[in-house]
């Protein structure tokens, strides 16, 4: 299952990419509509952090290609903005929160250029879409790990992107970060952006996301959430592991419920 689209925004085709001559992510092919809120699941070493990184071109393609509005990412870099996985940032050079979202102006002003008052305007704005205005000169290092998740958002926010790549957003944070954090996707997907977001808990992948990538090395799915949530494709993703991750019985008749009312 892999829906064909229209002008995709991304255009992934064939892409493999390999650690030490070990495949990580597999032939895979898809394609994202624009306007799009998509959750990339799948187990812990599935390759989505991978997967994200040979879009963004961090990491070598062995074959394949990726193109991202039609174009080569050289020619629309300034277009995307990406948040890595928290785990993989190092966290102890010193800057304030402030700096690390003004970071994010750098690409539309080029990093030759003085930042202006209205770079520092901007700034503050996506800090406060984050709830964090009130910590713009504390030390990075000195936040909650879901006050440095917040912060690195609103860096990406500053770039003004229409696609963004966002890696385990979710994962570490308490409820009130989560929601801020998805009140805020919501609102990124109604001004038009596209958003791919790297997540690990199904339960809360079904009401979060429009589109589902389900990977696994390989892609085993993709396409809108009600077609890819379907028990074949999830027991393809997770085997054995999927009935400890969740209880799907209980998952897919909440899924179906809204289908029987209908009759
Ligand atoms: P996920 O984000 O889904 O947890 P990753 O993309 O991080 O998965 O990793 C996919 C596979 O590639 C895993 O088996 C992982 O151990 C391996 N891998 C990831 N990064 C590296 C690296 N820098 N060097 C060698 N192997 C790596
Ligand atoms: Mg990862």
């Amino acid at each position: 299952m892999n829906s064909e689209i229209n002008n995709p925004v991304i255009e992934v085709h064939d892409l493999t990419v390999s650690y030490n001559k070990k495949p990580a992510i597999w032939d895979i092919d898809f394609m994202i509509p624009e306007g799009k809120l998509v959750g990339i699941i799948g187990p812990n070493g599935a390759g989505k952090s991978t997967l994200i990184k040979a879009m963004m071109e961090l990491i070598p393609h062995d074959s394949g290609y990726v193109k991202l509005f039609n174009q080569e990412l050289d020619n629309v870099r300034d277009k995307i903005a990406y948040v890595p996985q928290r785990g993989s940032v190092d966290w102890d050079f010193p800057a304030s929160v402030l700096d690390i979202v003004l970071m994010g102006r750098y690409g539309k002003r080029g990093i030759f250029n003085r930042l202006k008052n209205e770079d520092k305007k901007i700034a503050m704005q996506c800090l406060e879409k984050v709830g964090m205005q009130q910590f713009i000169n504390r030390q990075i290092s000195q936040l909650s790990g879901g006050q440095q998740q917040r912060v690195f958002i609103a860096r990406s926010l500053a770039q003004e992107a229409d696609l963004y790549f966002m890696d385990e957003p979710f994962a570490g944070i308490d409820a009130t970060t989560e929601k801020t954090i998805f009140d805020l996707l919501l609102n990124m997907r109604s001004e038009g952006k596209t958003i791919l977001v790297v997540h690990h808990d199904l339960q809360s992948a079904y009401e979060y996301f429009d589109w589902i990538i389900l990977l696994n090395t390989q892609l085993i799915a993709a396409g809108p959430k009600e077609e890819i949530f379907v028990p074949e494709y999830l027991q393809k993703t997770y085997g054995g592991k999927l009935s400890l991750l969740m209880n799907v019985g209980q998952l897919l008749s909440e899924m179906e419920a809204p289908l029987r009312e209908r009759k």
